[in-house]
């Protein structure tokens, strides 16, 4: 009888672990508290380079790989290659499929390389009938603990980016009326979207997330506490960033498994000591936020 439930076990145990290493583990839990942060994706449908998709789908792996899973995935923008190719989006939509497959979220905001009509022809359905802000993405994430409003900072040409006055209004607005801890956000850094002085004496504001420069960084910008994300694969730091958060705050933790620049070193014995000891030195380095009430 004992000899009987032991092969029961152990057939269970190999039965999940068959499934878990396929990716088809739907009954591996997702948790709200956790959200994934990838930002500068860069990707492309043409057959080179491949070092971009190869990134964004060792990130998706990862992710998948978490038990329990997060149940939102944010991309900070610069989701194409280049100039928004309608391709980028669609080739996108096939590396994403995993996530979607695991019943994970994601929600994407736009990058200076992003263009909003190629997205959308790819994406129809993330086009909202009643948008926050008229003609832009602007998308608020709800978490239990804290929220992330992603705002639209593509200017659909210049390398830098910035919000209009309808985004500003409606983010003063809105966070004039914030009582929850929130991460405010966008493809670029808070001195090109210029909106610290709506965030810096507001105790429901938390931090404000970007990405563009590549760059795993903490700093206090005007006052506001600031994260930039790596880059899940085109340059700079590689990887990407979970965030767990509890009622008190929050902690990101940087997941890094390569850098390069200006791409990855074509032999092993090419890569730079310097890149080498900069992932040692990064990965897995946190950045703790303590929710103010
Ligand atoms: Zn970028």
């Amino acid at each position: 009888m004992k000899r009987v439930s032991v092969m029961v076990s152990f057939c269970l145990i190999a039965f999940a672990a068959i499934f878990t290493l396929s990716g088809k583990a739907d009954n591996v839990p997702k948790d709200e508290n956790l959200v994934a942060l990838f930002a500068d994706l860069h990707i492309t449908a043409e057959a080179n380079p491949v070092h971009q998709r190869a990134g964004l789908s060792q990130c998706i792996q990862d992710v998948l790989a978490c038990n329990p899973r997060p149940a939102n995935v944010l991309l900070y923008g610069d989701i194409s290659f280049n100039h928004g190719a309608t391709n980028d989006y669609r080739q996108l939509r096939e590396l994403i499929k995993p996530l979607e497959d695991a019943g994970i979220r994601w929600t994407a905001c736009f990058g200076n390389h992003d263009r909003r009509e190629a997205f959308f022809n790819v994406f129809p359905d993330r086009k909202s009938e009643a948008p926050l802000v008229p003609a832009r993405l602007v998308i608020l994430i709800k978490t239990p603990n804290a929220d992330f409003i992603m705002l639209d900072s593509c200017l659909e040409g210049p390398v830098n980016g910035g919000i209009d006055d309808a985004q500003r209004a409606w983010l003063q607005k809105t966070l004039a009326e914030y009582k929850k801890p929130v991460f405010v956000g966008a493809h670029h850094p808070i001195r090109e979207t210029g909106v610290a002085d709506l965030m810096v004496s507001n105790a429901a504001c938390a931090g404000y997330i970007y990405g563009h420069n590549h760059t795993w960084k903490q700093e206090s910008t005007n006052g506001v506490a600031t994260l930039c994300l790596p880059s899940t694969g085109h340059w700079g730091d590689i990887g990407y960033v979970l965030v767990k958060m509890t009622t008190e705050g929050a902690v990101f933790t940087l997941y890094q498994r390569d850098y390069y620049t200006p791409r990855p070193a074509a032999k092993p014995e090419d890569v730079k000591p310097e890149w080498k000891q900069r992932v040692q030195k990064n990965n897995g380095n946190e950045w703790h936020v303590t929710f103010k009430r």
